[in-house]
């Protein structure tokens, strides 16, 4: 087994798959006029070719699936593409990133096929600016099928939201409402520049560092960090059930703690989010008897993985929105 590590000693036990680009929201900051299909586009990677995909980088050590898009409950054959994951020797945590829509129709279904982690995007919990921000008033059902997910003893549950300059940005008192009894970790994740969202992203992003002040002064406390954490930094308070996380980019030493690398739906590696180019997998994954090739072409770039990303300097890389490539 060669392992997955880079130049500057980042291991990559963590792949985050998009399995399919398209989505049924319109995220203000995301797909604002909804997704709009490329028909020269190459489809997505079939089952047989992510099960391949994953058989060559569990050979490396990943260990961490993540199923993203795009929205992953679009694509009809998601809970195939769960039990084919979840059969792969080595992989030992799958989790999917949904907006939650079919969560409240389909958790047992995922759960029956191996789905052991699901982070939920939920930007607000006012059902106006929900619907706002989303194009959709679906905030009750979601909120149902999360409440779904805790009572069923899903191991990791998680809702993403995602801090907005005078869209969301004043509601932290209804999270801690939310949060005193719901034993779930709310992450809030700072708006991040992309190549499609100037405008947006220049009147609404905000420092995730101005909630987080707030949060110390009203007594959370700051978990100490695990050796494999994410980018996160995570709080608890004694009267809460619930946790809060604290993702920012474009905080100094964001990317020391990457354990990750991303692969988009028609199968291109990238090293980075917000990488300059990626490397086309696809063609290494026609038949089962091409793992070694496959392993060694993933071996063979890691080395190209740059130490941070270039957000600061307003560099996006090659998407235009988050859907692209699975945030
Ligand atoms: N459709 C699914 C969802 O929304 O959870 C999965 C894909 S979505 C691209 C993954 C995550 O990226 C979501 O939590 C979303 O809110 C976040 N996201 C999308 N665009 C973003 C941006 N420009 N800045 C920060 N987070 C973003
Ligand atoms: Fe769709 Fe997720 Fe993007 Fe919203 S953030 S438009 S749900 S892909």
């Amino acid at each position: 087994m060669s392992a997955l590590a880079d130049r500057y000693g980042r291991r990559f036990p963590y792949l985050r798959l998009s399995i399919i680009p398209a989505c049924n929201f319109r995220c203000t900051y995301c797909l604002p006029h909804g997704y709009k299909a490329d028909p020269q586009a190459a489809g997505p990677l079939s089952l047989d070719e992510i099960r391949r995909l994953l058989t060559g980088f569990t050979h490396m050590g990943m260990h961490k699936l993540r199923i993203t898009g795009g929205e992953p409950s679009v694509r009809r054959d998601l809970t195939d593409i769960m039990r084919t994951a979840a059969a792969v020797p080595g992989l030992t945590k799958l989790a999917m990133t949904s907006n939650g829509t079919l969560l409240n129709r389909r958790l047992g279904e995922w759960m029956d096929a191996g789905l052991n982690a699901l982070n939920i995007s939920i930007d607000s919990l006012d059902r106006a600016c929900f619907a706002r921000i989303t194009g959709y008033d679906r905030m009750q059902k979601i909120l149902e099928g999360i409440d779904m997910a805790l009572d069923a003893g899903l191991p990791s549950v998680k809702l993403n939201a995602v801090l907005m300059r005078g869209v969301n940005d004043d509601q932290l008192p209804r999270w801690l409402d939310y949060l005193r009894d719901h034993r779930v970790g709310v992450r809030f994740i700072e708006l991040m520049q992309t190549g499609d969202n100037l405008a947006f992203f220049r009147d609404h992003h905000v420092r995730a560092i101005e909630l987080e002040t707030q949060i110390r002064e009203q007594g959370w406390q700051e978990l100490p960090r695990a050796a494999d954490a994410g980018p996160a930094r995570e709080y608890r308070h004694p009267d809460y059930a619930g946790r809060i996380g604290i993702i920012a980019p474009y905080s100094k030493d964001f990317c020391a703690g990457c354990n990750r690398l991303r692969v988009t739906a028609t199968g291109d590696l990238r090293l980075c989010l917000f990488g300059e180019f990626g490397i086309p997998l696809r063609p290494l994954l026609q038949s089962d008897d091409q793992v070694e090739d496959l392993v060694r072409a993933i071996g063979g770039q890691i080395g190209r993985k740059e130490q941070g990303h270039f957000l600061h300097d307003g560099r996006t890389g090659i998407i235009p929105h988050l859907a692209s490539t699975g945030g």
